[in-house]
């Protein structure tokens, strides 16, 4: 692979000269924000496949702009929110991203843009944004489709876990050796 066509320091100018996809395979754990959330028992994943395909623009009364196109698969071990066992979530990104000259610009077209605004930067760090946008396709509740084992009722000394019940700790007195 290029120099410049490494993922974490992507020159996006050669990206969009070679006309061809950059495609790779990166493991869960070398995406350490999105790995924070798999649980410890989680079972092994294949790695995250992505492609990114970056091309020149022209703009109507402007000059070109760069455009990326950052695809994703990915299988991502999260808590069953309805059983509490570990479960395989596919994530799936298809986003467009457009690159401006700066951070002001960014801003001042961002409402009016359909596509996500990127600051034009010398070296692209294209695994971070691989990473944002897969936190960002996280399911809110993941769930089993059909949960293995049927729901487990919390306990009772579960749920007093933040709160101590004052019946408990009363309890606790009286069961107290003399
Ligand atoms: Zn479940």
């Amino acid at each position: 692979m290029s120099r410049l066509l490494q993922p974490q320091r992507l020159h996006l100018e050669t990206l969009a000269q070679s006309g061809q996809p950059l495609a790779g395979q990166t493991a869960l754990a070398e995406l350490p924000r999105l790995a924070a959330d798999a649980p410890p028992e989680a079972p092994a994943v294949p790695p995250v496949a992505w492609q990114a395909t970056a091309q020149w623009r022209a703009r109507p009364g402007g000059s070109d702009q760069l455009w990326l196109h950052l695809q994703a698969q990915a299988q991502m071990p999260l808590v069953c929110q309805r059983c509490l066992a570990p479960t395989v979530e596919a994530l799936d990104v298809d986003r467009w991203f457009r690159f401006v000259d700066s951070e002001a610009v960014a801003e001042a077209e961002d409402d009016e843009s359909e596509e996500d605004l990127l600051v034009m930067a010398p070296q692209f760090d294209l695994l971070a944004l691989l990473e944002d946008e897969l936190l960002m396709a996280l399911p809110l509740v993941p769930m089993h489709p059909a949960c293995p084992q049927p729901p487990v009722l919390r306990a009772a000394e579960d749920v007093a876990d933040d709160k101590p019940h004052p019946f408990a700790a009363l309890a606790q007195l009286r069961t107290k050796p003399d």
